[in-house]
């Protein structure tokens, strides 16, 4: 049993570890090479758990007997290189946690698509009667719900840095939604590490245990194909293209989720309240989740009525004399966008544009011709977007601030056409962070 473990970093997962291990009775200590927020400062004080920020004390944290890492936290941070070199266990929030409870875990990666699945997952086993927490990437942390607030099953949204140093943690109902480039600079440019730390997500897996995952996504196949043996799970894979027996497929009008023998659940597309193909993927896994924990068809298609797009990710604002305005800030690389533009069938004028993470615009070149009139580049550096578009648009013009793009995107649309704001970029040129773009842009067209 652990007597002392330390904590680097004081954000949400980190807090969260300290305050179960105070309430577990661990002798705790939370160390931030930076500024911890004033919030969770309270919590540390408030469960009277000592701390420090701006500095990394060796001599109050290589005396421990585990590490808790936060998963912002690099390898190559020299703290976590001298931890490893003494040999002292490190492990993450998920895997403290995961020790302090029983409770049935659904947990939700991927590239894309995790915070809107894992909302709606939630909403499905919530509505449905269970007694059920969300944690993770979203809201607050597993540890902290742990401690604080017990709950019979959880879903959790989980990142790939969350997974680096898991062990024994495991997911009951893992979902892995889809495998494209992002973060690359954390694996050391390479796709294998990135694929290879997504798949932990089946970390202990064994026959009872389900693995939802999209039959689609060449990343995740390929590595599928090259290690099945190590994945006994039940497997449970979604496609939009091909009918499947067992999992989740649409067709042109419906998707289908078929579960080992029980019943099919069917449902009209129309019918879902989040729209766009990439949502399909998301209900498709979130209704096979639903499936396992034995809820009836009347549930599932309930909650996929009425849930609607959480905020920044396809969100409809406004419709203004015959325009439509879409905030997609959400949208931080190219898949998304690509999604955006699929899901819709009027003219475009695209909002693109911020830090790129090393995009390659082609993949979008199709779609930008079919359905947009005009890009408005939105960013301090907009030379790879005019490289990118220049050929495949009439229009292009670039702006500096967000009212601009917002008045300049109206002046070039016409009735009958959409405003979509899906930069394919990060926002931290011109803004705190996604949000913070997404509110603007909102702010701006209410003031149109
Ligand atoms: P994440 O939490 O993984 O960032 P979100 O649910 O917040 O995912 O969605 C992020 C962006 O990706 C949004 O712009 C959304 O429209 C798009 N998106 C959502 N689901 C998917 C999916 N399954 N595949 C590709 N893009 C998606």
């Amino acid at each position: 049993m652990t007597k002392r473990i330390a904590i680097l970093g004081g954000g949400e997962s980190g807090v969260g570890t300290a305050v179960l291990a105070k309430e577990r009775g661990l002798e705790v200590f939370v160390s931030d090479s930076g500024v911890i927020a004033d919030k969770y400062k309270g919590l540390l004080e408030e469960w009277s758990i000592p701390y420090e920020e701006g500095k990394h004390s060796e001599d109050r944290i290589l005396n421990a007997d585990e590490v808790m890492k936060s998963p912002g936290i690099p390898e190559k941070a020299p703290i976590v290189k001298k931890i490893r070199s003494m040999k002292i266990p490190i492990i993450s929030e998920l895997e403290f946690a995961y020790r302090y409870t029983n409770a049935k875990i659904v947990g939700i990666t991927g590239s894309n698509g995790k915070t809107t699945t894992t909302a709606l997952t939630y909403a499905l086993l919530k509505n449905a009667g269970l007694n059920v927490g969300m944690a993770g990437n979203v809201g607050l942390s597993f540890a902290y719900m742990v401690a604080t607030d017990p709950k019979d099953v959880y879903v959790l949204e989980i990142s790939s840095f969350q997974l680096d140093d898991i062990k024994e943690f495991k997911c009951d109902v893992a979902v892995l939604l889809n495998i494209t480039p992002d973060h690359l600079d954390r694996y050391e440019y390479e796709m294998s590490n990135y694929v290879k730390s997504k798949f932990k997500i089946v970390n202990k897996h064994s026959q009872d245990d389900v693995f939802i995952y999209c039959a689609d996504d060449e990343e995740t196949m390929n590595y599928m194909k090259q290690n099945a043996k190590q994945i006994p799970s039940v497997l449970m894979p979604i496609s939009v293209f091909n009918k499947l027996e067992q999992g989740g497929w649409a067709d042109e009008e419906k998707v289908h989720v078929h579960y080992k023998d029980t019943e099919e659940f069917d449902m009209l597309i129309q019918d879902i309240g989040i729209k766009g193909k990439h949502n399909l993927y998301n209900s498709m896994a979130a209704g096979i989740v639903g499936k396992t924990f034995g809820l009836r068809k009347e549930n599932i298609r309930q909650t996929f009525e009425v849930f609607k797009s959480l905020e920044h990710r396809l969100e409809n604002v406004l419709k203004l004399n015959g325009i439509e305005y879409i905030n997609d800030s959400k949208a931080t690389n190219v898949n998304s966008t690509w999604y955006a533009l699929e899901s819709i069938q009027k003219p475009v004028v695209l909002i693109l544009g911020g830090v790129d993470k090393g995009n390659d615009y082609s993949i979008l070149s199709e779609l930008v011709k079919k359905k947009v009139k005009a890009i408005v580049c939105l960013g301090k550096d907009n030379n790879k977007l005019h490289e990118a578009f220049q050929d495949k648009v009439d229009v292009m013009v670039n702006v500096e601030s967000m009212k601009d793009a917002v008045n300049m995107s109206t002046r070039l649309a016409a009735k009958g056409d959409v405003v979509l704001l899906s930069p394919a970029c990060a926002s931290f040129d011109l803004f705190q962070n996604y949000e913070d773009r997404g509110k603007q842009f909102k702010q701006c067209v209410k003031d149109v």
